[in-house]
C-alpha cells in the first residue's frame, strides 16, 4: 500500500526539476580509500561465512605482522548455518547460532558493510553506505571471495512474494515468529474452517539436508507446542515436504534416506516425492502437476543460486554460475585473486568437484590462507586435498542420519554424534558451553513459544533536514530517491548553485536508475521533511512500472540537455 502510494507521489511529481545527469564509472575525488595505507600488502576478504571467517582465522595464525587482513560481511557476526533449523523450534538460543566475528578475528579490519562492486582491474572493492552514502574504496593486493549464494526465488511465480527462504539468522527469526503467528491465529479463527486448515498447513519445498532439517524442526515444534493452544485440534495440522526426485537426501546412502524418510513420515510429515514447487500464492502452494496445498507457510531451501555480484564479474565461470579455480584455489587466469565455499567450483582430489559444504569451506580456507602467504613469502602453493569426513543430517527430536569413516549410523547413535561434532565445531568454549546447556534444559523443559516482533527497517521512512545539512553530497553513491514534502533544498553542481527543490518534488533518481554515483549535492534551505524510498524498493517500482520508468528516462534526458545548454 505504502509503496503505491509512494508510486503515485513520484509519478505526480515527475514534471519537476533536473538534479542527476548520469554518470559512468568511480570519480577519483569522491573515493574514500579506507583503512588507512600501512605499506603492508593487503589481503581484502569477502565474505564472513565459513570460507571467509576461517581463511582470515589462519592468516591471523600464519602472520608474522607482514601482511594486513581486512573483512568485508554484511552482518558483524558469523552464522553457525548447521545449527539454524534449531532455531525455528528454539531448541538453542536466537544468539547461539552466532558469534561476533570481532571476537573471532582480533587481528582482521572487519568492515560491516555490503560489497557494491568489484574492481578487478583496479583491483579494487566498493563498499555500500553506512550511515553516510559516500562509497568506500578498498585497495586489495590479494582477493578472497567467499560471498557464498544466495536464495533466488526470481522466475519463480509468487515464491519472491510468498515463499519464506532459509540462509541466514533473518529468515530463521522471521519463519519462527510467522510460525507462532499462524498458530495464534488458528486458535482464534473458529469460526472459518478453511483459514484454519491453511494455517495449520505448513509446507517445505526441497528434501536436501537443508529442507530435510527444517522440516524435521519445524513439525517437532508445531505438534509439541500445539496442545498449549486450546482452540487448536492437533489433527488439523499438517506439515508437507515436497521433494523433486524420488527420494530424500540424494546426497546420502539410500538406505539412511529411507531411514529418514520413514522416520519423518511417522512423525506425522507427508512427504510428496516426484514432486516440484511451481508458484506460491498468499493461500497455497501450486505443483508442477497443477495440485494446490492451502497453506499460509511455504518455505523453500531451493534454489541456490549465484551470488549477483558474482554473476556480474567477469571472471571465468561454470553453467551453474560457480568460479572455476585451480587446485590451488587460486581463480584461473587471475593471479592473487582466490575464490572459496559455496561460490567456487573447487577441483576434488578424488575427481569431480568439491560439494557446497561447511566442512568442505573451513579446508578450502586453509588451503588458501597457506597459498596467500607462500606467494607473498615467495614459497611454493600447494593443492586442496580433502576427501570429506562424512556427511550428517539431523531429524530432530533425538534422531539423525549419518555416514562417517565409511560407516552408516541412523538414529538416536547418530543424533548423539551429530550433536557432538557440531558443539566441537562452535567457534569459542563459551559458545559451546551455552549451546550445550541449551541442549541439556531442553531435554527436561516444553519449547520457548515466545513470538518476537521486530519493527521493520526497511520500506519508506520520513526524514529531517535542517538548513545547512546535506541530504547527499555530489559523489555519494545513490541509495535512495526522495520526495520533498515540505520546505526547501538546492542543488549544487561542483559547489555551483544549479537548482532549487520544493513541496511535491523529487530528487535522487538518476543515480538509482543509472547505477552511478550522485552527481550532484542537495542541501537543505529551509527546514525540510522528505520521504526516502530505498534503493531496492524504488528498482522494483521501476522495473514493473514501465510509464514510471520512462518518465524518469524522459525527464533525465530532458534535463541532461538543459544542463548541456
Ligand atoms: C540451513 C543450512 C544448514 C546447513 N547444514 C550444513 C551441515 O550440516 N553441514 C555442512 O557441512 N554444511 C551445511 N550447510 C552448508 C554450509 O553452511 C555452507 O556450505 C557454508 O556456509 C558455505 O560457506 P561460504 O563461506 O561459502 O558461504 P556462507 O557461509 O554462506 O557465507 C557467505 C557470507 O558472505 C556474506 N555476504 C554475501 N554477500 C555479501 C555482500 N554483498 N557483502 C558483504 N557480505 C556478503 C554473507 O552475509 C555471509 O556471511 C548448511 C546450510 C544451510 C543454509
Amino acid at each position: 500500500m505504502v509503496t503505491i502510494v509512494v508510486a503515485l507521489a513520484v509519478v505526480g511529481a515527475l514534471s519537476l526539476l533536473a538534479v542527476i545527469i548520469p554518470r559512468r564509472g568511480l570519480e577519483p575525488d569522491s573515493m574514500i580509500d579506507v583503512p588507512l595505507e600501512t605499506g603492508r600488502p593487503r589481503i581484502v576478504i569477502l565474505g564472513g561465512g565459513f570460507g571467509g571467517v576461517y581463511a582470515a582465522s589462519y592468516l591471523e595464525q600464519l602472520s608474522k605482522g607482514d601482511y594486513d587482513i581486512v573483512l568485508v560481511n554484511k552482518e558483524n557476526h558469523f552464522v553457525f548455518q548447521p545449527l539454524l533449523p534449531e532455531v525455528i523450534s528454539g531448541t538453542i538460543g536466537l544468539v547461539d547460532v552466532v558469534s561476533p566475528i570481532r571476537r573471532l578475528l582480533p587481528n582482521t579490519e572487519l568492515h560491516v558493510r555490503e560489497v557494491e562492486s568489484i574492481d578487478l582491474e583496479a583491483r579494487t572493492v566498493t563498499t555500500s553506505t553506512g550511515f553516510h552514502p559516500h562509497p568506500h574504496v578498498l585497495r586489495f593486493d590479494h582477493l578472497i571471495l567467499a560471498m557464498g549464494t544466495v536464495t533466488d526465488f526470481r522466475g519463480l511465480r509468487g515464491l519472491p512474494e510468498h515463499a519464506f527462504p532459509f540462509k541466514t539468522l533473518s529468515d530463521a527469526l522471521g519463519l519462527r515468529n510467522h510460525v507462532i503467528r499462524a498458530l495464534e491465529e488458528a486458535a482464534i479463527e473458529q469460526h472459518d474452517e478453511a483459514l484454519r486448515k491453511r494455517l495449520l498447513t505448513f509446507v517445505v519445498a526441497g528434501g536436501g539436508f537443508s529442507g530435510v532439517e527444517v522440516v524435521a524442526e519445524l513439525n517437532d515444534f508445531v505438534r509439541e507446542v500445539a496442545e498449549h493452544y486450546r482452540g487448536i485440534d492437533p489433527s488439523l495440522i499438517r506439515v508437507v515436504l515436497i521433494h523433486s526426485q524420488d527420494r530424500i537426501l540424494p546426497e546420502m546412502d539410500s538406505r539412511l534416506a529411507l531411514f529418514a524418510e520413514r522416520i519423518l513420515r511417522e512423525r506425522g510429515v507427508e512427504i510428496l516425492l516426484n514432486a516440484r514447487l511451481q508458484a506460491a500464492t498468499g493461500e497455497a502452494a501450486i505443483l508442477g502437476d497443477g495440485a494446490v496445498i492451502d497453506t499460509k507457510t511455504l518455505v523453500s531451501t531451493v534454489p541456490a543460486s549465484p551470488h549477483p555480484l558474482i554473476e556480474a564479474i567477469a571472471l571465468p565461470k561454470t553453467k551453474n554460475g560457480r568460479i572455476k579455480v585451480a587446485p590451488t584455489l587460486e581463480v584461473e587466469g587471475m593471479p592473487n585473486v582466490w575464490a572459496l565455499g559455496d561460490c567456487a567450483m573447487v577441483p576434488a582430489p578424488e575427481g569431480g568437484f568439491a560439494p557446497p559444504t561447511a566442512q568442505h569451506a573451513t579446508r578450502q580456507a586453509r588451503t588458501v590462507a597457506e597459498n596467500v602467504v607462500a606467494k607473498l613469502r615467495g614459497g611454493a602453493t600447494q593443492t586442496f586435498a580433502f576427501k570429506g569426513l562424512g556427511k550428517m543430517g539431523s531429524l530432530g527430536r533425538r534422531s539423525a542420519v549419518a555416514e562417517v569413516f565409511g560407516m552408516r549410523i541412523s538414529g538416536v547413535i547418530a543424533w548423539f554424534l551429530w550433536r557432538t561434532i557440531y558443539l566441537m565445531k562452535m567457534p569459542g568454549w563459551a559458545r559451546r558451553i551455552k549451546v550445550a546447556a541449551s541442549w541439556t534444559l531442553d531435554l527436561f523443559l516444553p519449547p520457548e513459544l515466545v513470538q518476537l516482533k521486530l519493527g521493520s527497517s526497511v520500506g519508506v521512512t520520513q526524514e529531517h533536514f535542517e538548513p545547512g545539512q546535506e541530504v547527499f553530497h555530489q559523489g555519494d553513491i545513490g541509495d535512495r530517491i526522495y520526495i520533498v514534502l515540505n520546505g526547501k533544498a538546492e542543488v549544487l553542481r561542483d559547489d555551483q548553485p544549479i537548482a532549487v527543490l520544493a513541496r511535491g518534488e523529487y530528487f535522487g533518481e538518476m543515480a538509482l536508475l543509472h547505477q552511478t554515483q550522485r552527481n550532484a549535492t542537495v542541501r537543505c534551505i529551509e527546514p525540510m521533511d522528505v520521504l526516502a524510498l530505498p534503493k531496492r524498493d524504488f528498482s522494483v517500482l521501476a522495473a514493473n512500472l514501465p510509464e514510471l520508468r520512462k518518465s524518469f528516462e524522459a525527464k533525465s534526458n530532458e534535463r541532461a540537455r538543459e544542463m548541456v545548454a
